[in-house]
C-alpha cells in the first residue's frame, strides 16, 4: 500500500480481505489502480461513525436497514454508517460492534520516549504512522521454546480457587473492598457511571496491592467519559521493550445487573492474576497489564489507549488480549487464537500454542490467521500496526448461550478450563518478558492470619453389607470431606460381570458411564449422604461387583478403558473411592 494511503482497518468477509482506507482526492486513481475491487464511501454525517458489525447467527439485513446505512454486507459481517445510539441498539441485539476510524498518528520526536512508564503519555499528531518492523521473523523465534523450571513455577501458581474467586469478585458473586469500603460489582457496563468507576477502581487498587504502579487512562467519547486501567512492571534489562496482557473489563447488557462472568470477567481475571503472580518476579522486558472499558461500545477504550501509545512511540512488541476464556460446556478444551495476517502476530499465537503444549495444559488450541475476528481490543493494536492476538473460547458450536445476558454468571463457567487458559496466558506473558530471577518479596499491606492448609477433598464410599445374595437389599453411603471450588461432574458407576453400568439415584442401572450430576459448580465440605438403599443388580450370577464414586473435573471423562484403572492419580479425578460387593 503506498505510504500516503492511510489504512483505517482491515477485515474479512469470508475469505476476502477488505480494507477501509483514506487518501487525498488526487490519489483516487491510484487506489483504483491497485487492481482490487474498490468503492468510495461517503463521509459519515454529523454524529455518525463507521462501524463494523458482526453476528454469529448471521446478519439480519432488515435490522441493519432500520437503523443504519449499509455500505457493505456479508453473511456475518457488515460495514455500516450510523450514530452511537443505533450502534448500541445493535450491540443490545447481540451483535458485536467496532467503530472504524483513522489509525493513530505517530509523533516525530528527536528523543525517543522512555517506554517503561505506565501508559500513553500524550497524544500528538504529525505524519502518518508506518507499520513497525516486527520483532520476530516467522520461524526465527527469539524466545526460549524449551521447558523452563521458572516458567513452570509461574504457571503452577495459577490455581482454580483463585480463578473462581476473581471471576466472582468481578461478576457480583462476592463483596469486595473498593476505596476501603465493601462493594458488590453488579454491573460493569461502561454507561453505568458509578459501577464502572468502582470496577475500574477495583482494578487500580488490585494492581497497586501487588506493588505495581497503576494509572487511569481517561477518555471521552460521544458525551460520556470513561477510563482504562493500566499497570506497569518495568523490565530490568530492556525496559523499552513492552509486552501487554490485556482484556476488557466492561460488559453487557446496559443494565443495573450485568454479571459478565465469561464476557469478560474471565479475561480480566487472566490480567489481574498475571499481575499478582508476575509481580513477584523480575523480567528482562517491561510488562503492562491493561483493563479496557468501552469495548462493547465499539472498542472505544482500546482505541484511545493505542492512540496514546503510538503518540508516545511506545515500543510495543506484542499484546495478548483475552476475551471470553471460561465457557466450555462440551469439555473439549477448545481454545481459539486469532492472529490476523501480520506474521509478527502469528509468532505471538505460535508462542501461546507452544506454551499449551510445552507445559502440558489440557487445552485444544487452534490458530486462525484469516477470518473476521477483529471483534475485540486486539484489533485496535492491529490497526496501529502493533503485533497482537486474541485468545477466546470456542466461538462456534459451543458458543456461550448466556453471552451478553443477565445470565452470564460464574455458575456457567468451566473453572478447570478457565484455569488452564489463565495458566496459558500468564505463562506466555512470562515467556515473552523473560524472567530472570525468582520471587522478590511481596509487599504485605496488612499481615493476615496464616492460612490453614486445605486438605485435599476425599470421598468415603461404603457398601453395606459387603456380601449378599441376589435380590437382597443393600445401602451405598457416601461421605465427602473437603472443598471443591470449581465445577465438577459426579459419577457413581458399577463394574459388573456384564460390563460397566451407571447407577442412578432411584437405584436403576444403565449401561455405560454417565455423570450422575453434571457441572456441579462447587462443593464446600464436609457433606455426607446416603445415595440410595437398593440396587437391582441385573443378574443372579455370582461375582464381585465394584461400585465407584468419583468427582471429576467438569466435562472430563477419565481417560481409562476399564474402571479397574481408576485411581486417585487418574487425570481429572478430584476425589475418588470404591466399594466392592460380592454376590453369592
Ligand atoms: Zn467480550
Amino acid at each position: 500500500m503506498p505510504s500516503d494511503i492511510t489504512v483505517w482497518t482491515r477485515f474479512w468477509i469470508g475469505e476476502r480481505e477488505v480494507a477501509v482506507v483514506s487518501a487525498a482526492p488526487a490519489r483516487e486513481g491510484t487506489i483504483s489502480s491497485l487492481g482490487k475491487r474498490c468503492g468510495k464511501i461517503e463521509t459519515p454525517g454529523p454524529g455518525e461513525k463507521l462501524f463494523l458489525v458482526s453476528s454469529r447467527r448471521g446478519i439480519d439485513p432488515s435490522l441493519l436497514d432500520r437503523c443504519s446505512t449499509v455500505l457493505l454486507c456479508g453473511d456475518r459481517v457488515a460495514l455500516i454508517r450510523t450514530d452511537q445510539a443505533s450502534a448500541d441498539l445493535l450491540a443490545g441485539e447481540g451483535m458485536e460492534i467496532k467503530a472504524v476510524r483513522p489509525p493513530p498518528k505517530v509523533a516525530i520526536s528527536p528523543v525517543r520516549r522512555s517506554s517503561s512508564a505506565g501508559g500513553p503519555v500524550r497524544r500528538s499528531s504529525s505524519a502518518g504512522r508506518p507499520l513497525r518492523p516486527s520483532p520476530f521473523q516467522p520461524g526465527k523465534e527469539s524466545f526460549n521454546l524449551s521447558r523452563d523450571a521458572l516458567i513452570q513455577e509461574i504457571i503452577d501458581r495459577v490455581t482454580p480457587p483463585d480463578v473462581y474467586d476473581m471471576i466472582g469478585n468481578l461478576s457480583g458473586e462476592n463483596s469486595v473492598t473498593i476505596g476501603g469500603a465493601p462493594y458488590t460489582i453488579q454491573t460493569r457496563n461502561s454507561y453505568r457511571t458509578i459501577p464502572i468507576e468502582k470496577a475500574t477502581q477495583y482494578g487500580y487498587e488490585y494492581f497497586q496491592g501487588q506493588g505495581l504502579s497503576a494509572t487511569y487512562n481517561d477518555y471521552t467519547e460521544d458525551g460520556y467519559s470513561c477510563r482504562n486501567v493500566v499497570a506497569a512492571q518495568a523490565g530490568t534489562v530492556n525496559p523499552g521493550n513492552i509486552y501487554i496482557i490485556c482484556a476488557h473489563l466492561d460488559d453487557m447488557p446496559n443494565a443495573a445487573i450485568a454479571p459478565g462472568a465469561d464476557d469478560n470477567a474471565s479475561g480480566s481475571t487472566a490480567v489481574l492474576l498475571a499481575a499478582s503472580i508476575l509481580s513477584r518476579y523480575a523480567f528482562e522486558n517491561t510488562i503492562r497489564y491493561v483493563l479496557f472499558t468501552g469495548e462493547e461500545q465499539g472498542l472505544v477504550g482500546s482505541y484511545y489507549y493505542v492512540q496514546g501509545c503510538a503518540g508516545s512511540e511506545d515500543n510495543i512488541l506484542g499484546a495478548l488480549n483475552f476475551d471470553m476464556i471460561s465457557y466450555d460446556a462440551d469439555g473439549d478444551g477448545r481454545v481459539e487464537v486469532y492472529c490476523g495476517a501480520m506474521p509478527s502476530s502469528g509468532v505471538l499465537g505460535d508462542l501461546l500454542l507452544n506454551t499449551i503444549s510445552t507445559y502440558s495444559l489440557t487445552l485444544w488450541p487452534l490458530k486462525f490467521t484469516t477470518g473476521s475476528e477483529g471483534w475485540s481490543d486486539h484489533s485496535s493494536f492491529w490497526d496501529a500496526g502493533y503485533p497482537a492476538i486474541l485468545g477466546i473460547e470456542d466461538n462456534g458450536d459451543d458458543f456461550n448461550p448466556y453471552y451478553h445476558s443477565l445470565n452470564d454468571k460464574r455458575v456457567h463457567c468451566n473453572i478447570a478450563y478457565a484455569t488452564n487458559y489463565v495458566k496459558a496466558a500468564v505463562g506466555t506473558t512470562a515467556r515473552l518478558a523473560v524472567p530472570i530471577s525468582s520471587i522478590t518479596p511481596k509487599p504485605t499491606l496488612t499481615p493476615g492470619p496464616t492460612p490453614t492448609p486445605t486438605p485435599p477433598p476425599s470421598l468415603v464410599f461404603e457398601a453395606r453389607p459387603e456380601s449378599l445374595t441376589p435380590g437382597e437389599r443393600f445401602t451405598l453411603g457416601l461421605t465427602f470431606q473437603g472443598s471443591i471450588l470449581r465445577p465438577f461432574d459426579f459419577y457413581v458407576v458399577a463394574d459388573t460381570p456384564y460390563g460397566v453400568y451407571t447407577v442412578f439415584l432411584n437405584g436403576g442401572l444403565a449401561q455405560g458411564v454417565t455423570p450422575l450430576y453434571r457441572g456441579t459448580p462447587a462443593l464446600q465440605g464436609p457433606k455426607s449422604a446416603t445415595i440410595f438403599n437398593y440396587v437391582a443388580i441385573p443378574a443372579l450370577r455370582s461375582g464381585i461387583y465394584t461400585f465407584y464414586a468419583a468427582a471429576v473435573e467438569a466435562g472430563k471423562v477419565p481417560p481409562v478403558s476399564t474402571l479397574a484403572e481408576l485411581s486417585p492419580s487418574t487425570p481429572y479425578i478430584i476425589a475418588f473411592d470404591r466399594a466392592p460387593i460380592s454376590l453369592h
